[in-house]
């Protein structure tokens, strides 16, 4: 029987499932099928662990680790410049948190902790601290983090109730037991300290249900319910500031606020978007057998080109990748180019579009390349 990581209630059989093999958050193919199971008590949907979720994080995973201005495109804006999300993530952070001067920030999970390192440009007077399951990071944090705050594995006693405020970006999803990781959070804050968490939202941003490695798709309902659960008084649900994304605050309280989010709506739209999935995989499927033999591109060098790829490779001929990105142009992804749009090959007969499905046809309706006469788009959701 598998019980839901939040609340621990029983789940039932899962919402989405697919043999193997499964793709991960920085695009590498693991062994065995993908599931995705969802709660109908809390709202959360989850899926299975990882065959070796220690030795993943702490040598497996290094995003962002090759290159010191590699930065992750979250979004194209209404001038058509990539809009990073470091500097966006940072703006967020700083607005929520609004720490007090001086004040102690723990990043938990930090990887490189860009994002705390870019809040200290307009708060100087921060001090940074910084926690991470593995020691690849270190020499990121050197300079600039004081040695007696930066730890690796474990978090010193020493630390319990010495951080003005916590906050993990984008971690929490990854975590096997996410209220103990909120507990140890609320143990390294002081009394009424508040903590950020930022997660993935997979109903608005429908490809994090397919990542095998994020092993919890959060919804405001259970988010607000792990956050209880741990001790905290929830304050805010942002899910508007990062698209895609939730942002949430609260404080280390003693006396908590019970929280009701709308748990069966969550369970519902959770649901939705499994379903959304189960449906994609016949349509590439069908569409790369009709296509079959043909020379074709993917538009997105992200997780959804990456997922894309890896259902309709065997079929098509791939000729790259596209993507706006300019620090992806010139890499690889399976062994193929990532171009610029404009570098659209002459003769791609169909691209695959890899983008949310949410955003797909506006962000492709301003790309020119893609409007060439005779070209057939693949889309996701229809
Ligand atoms: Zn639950």
């Amino acid at each position: 029987m598998i019980a839901c990581r939040v609340c621990g209630a029983p789940l039932g059989a899962p919402a989405y499932e697919a043999a193997g093999p499964s793709m991960t958050s920085i695009m590498t193919l693991i062994e065995g099928p993908m599931q995705v199971f969802v709660c109908e008590g809390c709202g959360h949907a989850q899926s299975p662990d990882l065959p070796d979720i220690r030795a993943f994080y702490d040598t497996g995973y290094r995003i962002s680790l090759a290159s010191e201005d590699h930065d992750q495109i979250f979004a194209v804006g209404a001038d058509g410049q990539p809009i990073y999300r470091t500097a966006h993530q940072a703006g967020i952070a700083l607005r929520l948190l609004d720490p007090p001067q001086g004040a102690r920030v723990l990043d938990y999970g930090a990887a490189k902790a860009t994002t705390l390192r870019t809040m200290m440009r307009s708060r100087p007077d921060l001090k940074p601290a910084v926690f991470d399951v593995s020691t690849d990071y270190a020499a990121a944090w050197e300079g600039w983090v004081a040695v007696e705050d930066r730890a690796t594995y474990e978090a010193p006693l020493c630390w319990t109730g010495r951080f003005d405020t916590v906050m993990s970006h984008f971690v929490l999803e990854h975590v096997a037991e996410p209220v103990p990781f909120l507990k140890e959070i609320w143990r390294l804050l002081k009394p009424e300290g508040r903590v950020l968490i930022s997660v993935p939202d997979a109903v608005a941003n429908p490809g994090d249900m397919m990542v095998a490695d994020h092993l919890n798709h959060f919804s405001a309902a259970s988010l607000a319910r792990a956050l209880e659960v741990a001790g905290f008084r929830m304050e805010a649900c942002d899910a508007t500031a990062f698209p895609g994304a939730f942002f949430v605050t609260a404080r280390k309280s003693a006396g908590v606020v019970p929280t009701a989010g709308d748990a069966a709506e969550a369970a519902r739209a959770a649901r939705a978007a499994c379903g959304f999935w189960g449906g994609a995989a016949e349509r590439l499927a069908a569409a790369a057998r009709r296509l079959s033999g043909q020379t074709c591109a993917i538009y997105g060098a992200g997780f959804y080109g990456a997922w894309i790829a890896s259902r309709v490779a065997q079929h098509v001929t791939l000729s790259g990748f596209l993507d706006q990105n300019p620090n992806l142009a010139g890499s690889t992804l399976f062994e193929r180019p990532v171009m610029p749009p404009a570098d659209l090959p002459a003769d791609v007969t169909a691209v695959f579009i890899g983008l949310n499905p949410k955003k797909a046809r506006a962000i492709i309706a301003q790309v020119p390349a893609l409007q060439r006469d005779g070209l057939e788009r693949v889309w996701l959701d229809d």
